[in-house]
């Protein structure tokens, strides 16, 4: 069964990497109320931990605004997400002033007390300080090239950056082995089969769903892997050490030289390179086609505030797309993501944005296996069908929020498919001003559930994925591409003239 061997699989692994920082059995494997294997039938659950080091991996890549000279131009992007009792509190990247530590400490505080923070790197020792000053509870890091990047001005001897990133190191090493909060790599192994389920649920999502219904003749399937490639190219150029020489001198200065040795170094690097091809699947769901597709509003709607830049938006639905990933439904995997446009000064990564909540669809918390039916229309009579007993993405984004909505500003729910008429109204109510979706279930009705109020919903823009062209009219008018000062990145703007990397 499958809860034995994705088990026993975690073992094997931990027998093997002899884990460097003592982390033990229990935070290795997920304890969480809602553990991987209770929803007979359906596929692979990404475990918490590795949903929240993916997601750190994707807000390392958050589009930024123009590129400005960094003040401490040594230091790398780095993404962060902040979690308290298991839920994320806060997803953020560094900024031209600050490190992603230092945006944590200014936005949270004392709120940081208890919390597990997962970085994209290694975080220097200005903000190790800082954290372990705060009492957080946990720090899980990526184990490729340290924030203060340990790899650039490497091979010139003389080079005080280098100089600079190596005493960084070894005073971040003496932070961890000296503090309270426990300080470590946590990457838990994968089920075998779950780039396989994440491969297809990214096939058959809605963004890719609306493309293949507009071009009946598109191979929909080559599309996906050439996105697919693209991103894996461009994810481990960013995010990978490719130089196995070069890895194993990162991690020997971090204090990581347990995993230097074989076979724990193999392991880690193809574990490294499978969440890596996780990430690539995700963000292949929601593919960059130029100009072509995008979040177009549908109606003109007069005095709501501009639309985000295109590539924002892709950004916080893909961020959706990953919760999607641990999803309890046996047949669809939805994730929702609420954001909300301060009036703060920007010192995150982020610009203005900052995290209202998230969630993906699963059976009330601190529900046992097989406590509620897990049918589907096909199988069982009415009564005895999951529809009744499972929390929509939109419910638990809303629920577990982690900030107040509020009324004076702009609060954005980004879902990886059409609100349903359960959540329709909530979302109404709950004060989201603006909705980027797909509708391609929009005013239809789907055995135990429905999609007719989606359409009638006033007073909240709706941004849809469409053919520019079919809204260009009105997202023109009411849509400025570079509202917030966005830049689109360059990568993206050329993405689509790499047909020499269709590899089968
Ligand atoms: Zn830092
Ligand atoms: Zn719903």
């Amino acid at each position: 069964m499958a809860a034995s061997d994705s088990r026993r699989s975690q073992r094997d692994f931990e027998g093997n990497r002899s884990i460097p920082n003592g982390e033990e059995e229990r935070n290795v494997r997920d304890t969480g109320v809602q553990t991987d294997t209770r929803v007979q039938g359906h596929g692979p659950r990404l475990s918490k931990a590795n949903l929240f080091t993916l997601l750190s991996l994707w807000m390392e890549l958050f589009p930024k605004k123009e590129p400005q000279q960094r003040e401490n131009d040594t230091a790398r992007d780095t993404g962060l997400v902040v979690v308290h009792e298991r839920r994320v509190l806060g997803l953020h990247c560094s900024s031209v002033h600050l490190h992603a530590g230092q945006v944590a400490v200014v936005k949270h505080g004392p709120r940081l007390k208890e919390c597990d923070l997962y970085f994209s790197r290694k975080p220097c020792s200005t903000c190790l300080k800082m954290l372990i000053n705060a009492g957080v509870s946990r720090i899980s890091y990526w184990p490729g090239d340290a924030e203060i990047s340990l790899l650039s001005g490497k091979h010139d001897h003389n080079d005080s950056s280098h100089q600079e990133a190596i005493f960084d190191a070894t005073a971040a090493e003496r932070l961890k082995s000296n503090s309270r909060p426990h300080i470590c790599v946590l990457l838990q192994p994968l089920d075998c089969t779950m780039q396989q389920f994440v491969d297809e649920t990214s096939q058959k999502c809605d963004f890719l769903g609306k493309i293949a219904t507009d071009n009946p003749t598109l191979n929909v399937k080559d599309l996906f892997r050439r996105e697919w490639w693209n991103n894996l190219d461009d994810f481990l150029e960013k995010l990978f050490i490719n130089d196995e020489e070069q890895h194993k001198y990162v991690l020997n200065k971090m204090g990581l030289d347990n995993f230097c040795a074989e076979p724990n170094f193999s392991n880690l690097r193809q574990h490294m390179r499978n969440l890596i091809r996780i990430l690539a699947s995700a963000a292949a769901s929601v593919p960059v086609l130029e100009e072509n597709y995008g979040f177009f509003m549908t109606e003109p709607l007069g005095t709501g505030s501009p639309a985000l830049p295109q590539d924002v938006v892709r950004h916080c639905i893909i961020q959706a797309r990953l919760l999607a990933c641990r999803t309890e439904d046996p047949k669809v995997g939805v994730g929702a993501v609420i954001w909300a446009e301060g009036k703060q000064s920007q010192c995150d990564g982020t610009g203005q944005l900052y995290l209202v909540g998230c969630g993906y669809n699963a059976y009330p918390v601190g529900s046992q296996y097989a406590e509620y039916p897990q049918m589907d229309h096909k199988q069982e009579e009415r009564q005895n069908r999951k529809y009744r007993y499972i929390l929509h993405a939109e419910q638990n984004a809303i629920t577990f929020r982690s900030a107040e909505i509020k009324e004076e500003e702009n609060t954005m729910l980004f879902v990886t498919k059409c609100p349903c008429d359960e959540c329709v109204p909530l979302i109404g109510c709950a004060g989201i001003k603006q909705i980027y979706t797909t509708d391609l279930d929009s005013k239809k009705v789907k055995n135990d559930i429905s999609y007719l109020r989606f359409d009638k919903l006033k007073g909240v823009q709706k941004f849809i994925w469409q053919q520019k062209s079919s809204a260009r009219h009105i997202s023109e008018q009411a849509a400025p591409p570079t509202a917030n000062g966005y830049m689109k990145r360059k990568e993206e703007e050329t993405h689509f003239q790499c047909n020499k990397r269709l590899r089968s």
